[in-house]
């Protein structure tokens, strides 16, 4: 049986939609013979109805699109698509290395003419007398006239780059005892200037019976081709910004090491990886040219601290990664690491400003238990994770509990997916009592998962992962559009549920779409602005308290009010906090538990409460657990409570009795 194959192109990715200049739409009925350039056309229709094999890779190819021309690599996998064949192609812009390519060989030409024309300098050497001819182009090509050099070998080898001199006299060596036929070396020779260039010399022994006792040849200067080559070497394996190897170069270096290791026993080596903290803030502040310098700087520090048979390597935007070779002990590791780390504490210079960096580290030690390199730098990174969890300058070690950990964390990513798309999700609301008369001023919204194994899952236990893998934008979405939706319809039923909070964890905060967030959920809910209390951490404000400014004032346009929760955990700094215009500080938990018990706690609580009012806004208690905490925090005049001792979060329907009831017990509490 046979399948037609039509070779329509299903989907791309963004990626290659920006690389063939197209929208989604206009991919309908097209295949990859719509892109390719004439000149490479035949060769793709052979390879498309030639024999098909699981993995193929073609080109580089010329393609040709409405917005551009570009050289591509394509790797073709076949895939089971639900019982039909399909193919996955990977394309890759080869366009820069096609180039380069391009320039060598034609200077790769110029040079094989300029061999035909009379631009080389030739040379006479008597072997037996030692007399050296040079021509005058000879002289001329080292900056010299004719006869200034002198008419000994010496004048020749003397000015050899002391790097060549050695494989110089073993070429010549070779042929002088005729195991080479001919002469053919490349090597560096210092000019007058004093700068070296790069020579190609050919040449043929005279011999007489055995012996040789003459040479003549000629001298070709290639140091355009040379830069040319280096250039393609250095942008295929070397980091433009730093000099240092980049990531093809590091990952090419763990698989050859990977291979000794796992056939050596007695050979191990260890991968550190190295990100630096916060780099983006240094980019954002400074600017991206000056984060350049600065990720320059870092590798010049660093390569002070590697062996010389140690690789380090930028191997991605901030990060750095180094092979130690032959580290087998942990503890070696992570006395090399404090020195990076160490190297990073003295300040950098960033035009007149000085900056302390600090990095997170991952270390992994390969003793041979390792079939791959990548299985390698993935636990490396794993640690290095870990260690970022952990906060500013530390490092850890790659051990088979965080392995664990990390294949939990991936399952857990993947549930969490699955449950964002079932909305297996709830909101449970927690009353926000005023204190002077005991009623409900309104609620804090909480998320719960109905987890179909686990049961109720807790949110500490999912917002952490939800924001490191991204889906805190989506589950965040719903979230706040939920709480908005439930108030409203609270009151449309005719209850009076005050105003809902919602909790916007950091990174929703520091992705921008805020403001975006929080309209289209009123919108969609109707509901009106005035209603709504956004929740931000202290931490997450005051990691960019500009940013916070801005996105207040925004959103206050919309009657949105910002609480600033976990107050007291953070640095807020004076002169911030007056600018914000908050509407209302929540007292973190930890300083309402020791309120009845620590008295220096007290004073710091009735700061806070007075600040809160010096900036006309109201202050909330949270963690209510006893009436002793309650009476303190009446007694020093806070506004609000929230709590066990007046309620656990519950479903929306329980909170919903609370509203109709009123809740007398809270009154009796309070009075
Ligand atoms: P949070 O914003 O500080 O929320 C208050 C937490 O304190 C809630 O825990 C609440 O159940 C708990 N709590 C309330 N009263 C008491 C009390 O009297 N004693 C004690 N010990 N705890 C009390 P929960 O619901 O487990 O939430 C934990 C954290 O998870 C929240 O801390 C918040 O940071 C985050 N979170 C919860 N819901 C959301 C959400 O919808 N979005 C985001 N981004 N984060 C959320
Ligand atoms: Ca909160
Ligand atoms: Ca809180």
């Amino acid at each position: 049986m046979c399948h037609a194959v039509t070779h329509d192109i299903l989907a791309m990715n963004k990626a290659a939609l920006a690389l063939f200049g197209v929208v989604e739409d206009e991919l309908r009925g097209k295949t990859i013979m719509d892109f390719i350039d004439d000149a490479d056309r035949a060769a793709l229709e052979k390879r498309l109805h030639g024999p098909v094999q699981d993995v193929e890779t073609w080109g580089p190819w010329a393609f040709h699109t409405d917005a551009r021309d570009f050289f591509a690599v394509c790797e073709r996998r076949r895939i089971d698509l639900q019982g039909t064949p399909a193919f996955v192609v990977h394309v890759r812009d080869v366009t820069g290395q096609v180039n380069d390519e391009r320039r060598l060989r034609e200077s790769e030409q110029r040079y094989a003419m300029a061999l035909r024309g009379a631009n080389d300098g030739i040379w006479d050497w008597d072997l037996v007398t030692d007399e050296l001819y040079l021509s005058a182009r000879f002289c001329e090509l080292l900056g010299y006239k004719e006869g200034e050099l002198g008419h000994t070998s010496e004048v020749w080898f003397g000015k050899v780059h002391p790097d060549d001199v050695e494989r110089l006299r073993t070429e010549i060596d070779l042929h002088l005892s005729k195991v080479t036929p001919r002469l053919k070396v490349e090597y560096r020779i210092r000019h007058k200037k004093g700068h070296y260039v790069w020579m190609l010399t050919r040449g043929v022994a005279v011999f007489e019976g055995e012996h040789a006792v003459r040479m003549a040849g000629s001298q070709t200067d290639i140091s355009d081709r040379k830069v040319d080559e280096e250039r393609i070497a250095q942008g295929t394996f070397y980091d433009q910004l730093t000099g240092l190897a980049n990531r093809l170069l590091f990952l090419d270096r763990l698989s050859f090491l990977t291979q000794r290791a796992a056939g050596n026993k007695e050979y191990a080596f260890t991968v550190v990886l190295l990100d630096i903290d916060r780099f983006e803030m240094v980019n954002e502040s400074y600017g991206h040219a000056a984060g350049d310098t600065l990720l320059a700087e870092v590798g010049t520090r660093l390569s002070q601290f590697v062996g010389s048979l140690d690789t380090l390597a930028r191997i991605g935007g901030d990060e750095f990664g180094v092979s130690l070779d032959g580290v087998s002990d942990v503890a070696v590791a992570i006395h090399r690491a404090r020195s990076f780390l160490e190297t990073l504490d003295e300040p950098f210079d960033l035009g007149g400003d000085l900056v302390t960096l600090s990095a997170s580290i991952g270390i992994a030690v390969n003793d041979g238990r390792y079939g791959h390199s990548d299985d390698l730098l993935r636990d490396a990174a794993t640690a290095m994770h870990r260690a970022k969890k952990r906060g500013c300058s530390s490092q850890e070690v790659f051990d088979e509990e965080m392995h664990e950990e990390a294949v939990a964390l991936l399952r857990t990513e993947a549930e969490l997916r699955r449950g964002i798309a079932e909305e297996e999700f709830e909101l449970f609301y927690q009353p926000v009592i005023k204190l002077s008369d005991g009623s409900i001023a309104g609620s804090e919204a909480l998320v719960r998962w109905n987890h179909p194994e686990r049961g109720l899952v807790m949110p500490d236990a999912f917002i952490p992962i939800a924001e490191e893998s991204g889906l805190i934008v989506p589950l965040g979405e719903w979230i706040m559009y939920e709480a908005c939706r439930q108030c409203s319809q609270w009151i449309e039923i005719g209850l009076d549920p005050g105003s809902v909070s919602v909790n916007l964890s950091a990174l929703q905060f520091k992705s921008g779409i805020i403001h975006d967030l929080i309209g289209g959920a009123l919108k969609r809910a109707s509901l009106e602005g005035t209603r709504l209390h956004v929740e931000l951490t202290e931490s997450a404000v005051m990691a960019d308290p500009e940013k916070a400014i801005e996105i207040f004032r925004e959103t206050e346009k919309l009657g949105v009010r910002f609480v600033v929760d976990d107050f007291g955990t953070g640095f807020s700094s004076l002169s911030y906090l007056k600018r914000f215009r908050f509407g209302s500080l929540k007292i973190d938990r930890s300083f309402v538990r020791d309120l009845a018990t620590d008295a220096e706690n007290a004073a710091l609580v009735a700061a806070v409460i007075a600040l809160a009012h010096s900036f006309r806004s109201l202050c909330v208690g949270e963690g209510v657990e006893t009436t002793d905490q309650l009476s303190y925090l009446r007694l020093l005049k806070c506004d609000l409570a929230q709590g066990y001792l007046f309620s656990h979060p519950v479903p929306a329907a329980e909170f919903e009795e609370m509203l109709r009831s009123g809740v007398k017990g809270w009154h009796r509490l309070l009075f």
